[in-house]
């Protein structure tokens, strides 16, 4: 992280001179990209199939606190959570536009820090950023990314395609991101009370890298392909395994049943969640933010995707118009409800 001593003030530099320093080192490398950052508006001549576009903002109090979040690891993770927008309709991002609206405590050191948080997920996906604004903002720092991706039309995977007897299916596994944020909150308020003791932070590298570093499963759409699987619906994990589901549920028409038993934790969070006293399941219903990939595929592709370490079956679609259930280990139907974020109740569903 930048000193406090190397403060730049935005204010000295132009508008020109600003850009010029925050995206000098992007290059352009997707075949779509024709003009970038530096006229009015980019172009793009899309190759085949068709373009997604998603937008979604992160606001300082609200999706952040940089008190424990560093500024690279801010503007990686603005692009990875709209970049996983764009892999929940099964297709890949290629370019992207920032806004960030940033108030006169920062500099431009903390500015090009966000920036290479950036340019970092540009890299590592293979995206292209293209244009965007940095405006003066009095309430914090926003960043407002609009992510911008291709897939062929027949691929593209809506909410709204499950079908009765469908297999339900998850990458990867959840609720690490939230007990990632369960430490942060904790070794901020012991940070507040005592600020000699030093963080605790050793040990919980998975479920912080979760919270921190999140990564968008690019992986997973290149897997279907090659698996030669079309999910009949799907959805990226933003807000909970619960309300993920209640979405697609609401979207195709049709009840879902999800097994307790099957839904996938890594055992560094089961461990975490008793240190909470945190239910794992109810971290994994109704935390947020592990950005895997939730959808239906039919029946007959089961065989495919069976044995994959990456893809878990962790329920079905029911009837049309049923409703959305957790069979519990000891056989219970509890009723999915959308309990979201902030509102984890201990030892409750
Ligand atoms: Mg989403």
């Amino acid at each position: 992280m930048a000193k406090k001593e190397d403060f730049t003030p935005l204010s000295k530099l132009g508008e020109f001179k600003l850009i010029e320093e925050l995206t000098s080192n992007f290059t352009l490398n997707q075949g779509s990209s024709i003009l970038g950052i530096g006229d009015d508006a980019a172009i793009l001549e899309p190759l085949t199939g068709q373009t997604l576009i998603s937008a979604d903002s992160l606001v300082e109090g609200v999706h952040f606190d940089l008190t424990y979040v560093a500024p690279g690891h801010l503007g990686y993770k603005a692009m990875v959570v709209n970049f996983s927008d764009i892999c929940a309709m099964n297709g890949l991002p290629t370019q992207v536009l920032v806004n960030i609206g940033i108030s006169n405590r920062f500099g431009l050191e903390f500015l090009k820090e966000i920036y290479a948080g950036i340019k970092a997920a540009c890299d590592v996906y293979d995206v292209d950023l293209i244009g965007g604004d940095t405006v003066s903002s009095y309430s914090g720092l926003n960043l407002s990314v609009t992510a911008i991706g291709q897939a062929d039309a027949q691929k593209i995977t809506k909410r709204s395609g499950a079908q009765e007897n469908h297999l339900v299916v998850v990458s990867g596994d959840l609720g690490g991101a939230y007990m990632g944020l369960q430490i942060l909150e904790r070794e901020k308020s012991v940070f507040q009370e005592n600020p000699d003791i030093q963080p605790e932070l050793k040990g919980n590298e998975y479920a912080l890298g979760r919270q921190l570093k999140p990564e968008a499963r690019t992986d997973i759409v290149d897997l279907l392909e090659k698996l030669e699987v079309i999910p009949s619906s799907m959805i990226d994990i933003s807000d909970g395994l619960s309300s993920e589901t209640l979405h697609l549920s609401q979207s195709s028409g049709y009840g879902f049943a999800l097994y307790e038993e099957k839904i996938p934790i890594d055992p560094t969070i089961y461990k975490l969640c008793e240190e909470f006293n945190l239910t794992s399941t109810t971290v994994a219903l109704n935390g947020g933010e592990d950005y895997e990939l939730l959808f239906t595929i039919d029946p007959k592709d089961y065989d495919k995707i069976k044995g994959n370490p990456n893809l878990t079956v962790i329920g079905h679609v029911t009837e049309k118009g049923g409703e959305c259930k957790l069979i519990t280990r000891d056989n219970k139907l509890l009723p999915l409800n959308a309990q979201g974020w902030n509102s984890i109740n201990e030892k409750n569903y």
